[in-house]
């Protein structure tokens, strides 16, 4: 944990009382501060005030006598609504701020990575630590992933924070400067949270406006959001920009071309082929793998080193997950894909797919997929979106069938597959659908399946 001495004689309320805000008051009050907190959810105040936190005084509570707010990313202040709370905490001149900004304002000593964009954060945070480890730095990684930021180890100026960073959290770290900041994309995402696109980037791009001069930015420029981004920062100076891509050469960058990574950051061109590396399959993968490399790099490790580390790089759960192999058929668990944009990424990847898929669909469905469809061999669909799904893909002339249980989807897609003798065949749970009317989480859906493919096939081999 995070020691907070400096808070010690603070008054301080913790708003949200989720993963984050509880370690906030759990760090503050270790610290020997008088911390109150509040969240608008009644069973979680009295859960708190059972665990012996003071509530905040709603209606009345007098914000003039605070020392400070720290504020759960998961709770909206602005958009779609006003909350009382941050209206009361502006008034008292009060800044807003997460228990990301209390890690940067009290390890000061520390180096600072920052990672965020609209997707493949987790992965491009867990491949740059596992690299940076692997060259035998001393790091400590979470934020959005993993432990939370108070619940890291206290590091000195020898010691790497490499900080998995949502727009949620970007926009309530004034204090964060960070020495590397890493922009991977940006597609439209939470836009009812920050007011609408424009809001979006603005919450990213303050992680690069918190920079001290000279610090480098490492940005996408595979989409128009990222290369606006970059080309203000150019434009800006202060900022060493690298650019990233998977899809164009970058002159002073690190850019991917057919699975063939090249690193322009030195005046000697050097190149990894990424095709080799089981857990970072496809073009999105590469991007990550982009963006891991050009961190690395300014950080001094060296292109065989990260190579080598690429290699071993065991994957994140739930992503593209290779649960492994059964007589040439590679069962593969994408549970994170709760939408048709995260399967696309994965149905691109294989071919012969024997696809499990359904849940709570997303507004257009699995519609954006058709292209793909040709790829796969049957459909094994599940869950509340079966019918539709069913139908669609029947359209286009998919063979479908519909499981009660994802358990019995699995064992028949596996046995499928099986049978059919296709070289290479992939049994892939990417649901392109939220997992709620079934299951608790994505994690606890990914884990049936998991189970489900080792209790079937005990000889199954990763
Ligand atoms: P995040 O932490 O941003 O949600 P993850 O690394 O957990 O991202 O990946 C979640 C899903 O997003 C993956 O299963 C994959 O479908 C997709 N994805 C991963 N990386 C990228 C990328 N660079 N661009 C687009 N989609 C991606």
């Amino acid at each position: 944990m995070i020691p907070l001495l400096s808070h010690r004689d603070d008054t301080i309320l913790v708003v949200g009382l989720g993963k984050s805000g509880l370690s906030a008051a759990r760090a503050l009050t270790q610290a020997g501060a008088t911390v109150m907190v509040w969240d608008d959810q009644a069973d979680q105040r009295e859960k708190a005030q059972a665990n012996g936190l003071t509530l905040f005084d709603f209606e009345s509570g007098d914000m003039t006598a605070l020392d400070d707010v720290i504020w759960s990313p998961g709770v909206p202040h602005t958009h779609p609504t006003r909350h009382p709370l941050a209206e009361k905490a502006r008034s008292a001149n009060l800044n807003l701020r997460c228990d990301v900004d209390l890690l940067a304002a009290s390890q000061t000593d520390a180096t600072y990575i920052g990672i965020t964009g609209t997707n493949g954060k987790s992965t491009t945070t867990a491949l740059t630590a596992h690299v940076l480890k692997s060259a035998g730095k001393r790091i400590e990684v979470g934020g959005n992933l993993g432990y939370t930021a108070l619940d890291l180890e206290p590091l000195d100026a020898s010691g790497i924070y490499v900080l998995e960073l949502s727009s949620y959290q970007t926009e309530l770290t004034p204090s964060l400067a960070c020495s590397t900041a890493v922009l991977i994309n940006v597609t439209p995402d939470h836009l009812d949270r920050h007011g609408g696109l424009d809001g979006y980037i603005d919450a990213k791009a303050q992680l690069f406006a918190n920079q001290e001069n000279g610090a480098t930015a490492i940005v996408g420029q595979d989409d128009d959001p990222s290369r606006g981004i970059a080309n203000q920062l150019s434009i800006g100076g202060q900022h060493t920009v690298i650019g990233i891509s998977a899809e164009v050469a970058m002159i002073e960058g690190v850019s991917v071309q057919n699975g063939i990574l090249t690193d322009a950051l030195s005046t000697e061109l050097g190149t990894i082929d990424l095709r080799a590396f089981k857990t970072l399959p496809g073009k999105h993968n590469w991007q990550n793998a982009a963006a891991a490399c050009a961190i690395a790099r300014t950080h001094g490790v060296s292109l065989e080193e990260i190579s080598e580390a690429f290699a071993t790089f065991p994957g994140l759960s739930h992503r593209q997950e290779v649960v492994g192999t059964v007589n040439g058929v590679t069962f593969v668990n994408d549970s994170k894909a709760t939408n048709a944009n995260a399967s696309e990424k994965a149905l691109s990847c294989y071919d012969a797919i024997y696809w499990i898929a359904g849940g709570v669909a997303k507004a257009g469905g699995i519609t954006d997929l058709g292209p793909l469809f040709g790829r796969i061999k049957h459909a094994f669909l599940i869950g509340e979106s079966a019918p539709t799904f069913a139908e669609e893909l029947a359209r286009s002339g998919v063979a479908t069938s519909t499981h009660q249980t994802l358990e019995d989807a699995t064992a028949n897609a596996g046995r499928l597959a099986l049978l059919s003798g296709d070289h290479d065949a992939t049994v892939l749970l990417s649901p392109a659908c939220a997992s709620f009317d079934m299951f608790k989480n994505f994690e606890e859906r990914g884990d049936a399946f998991r189970n489900t493919v080792t209790e079937t096939w005990p000889e199954v081999a990763a």
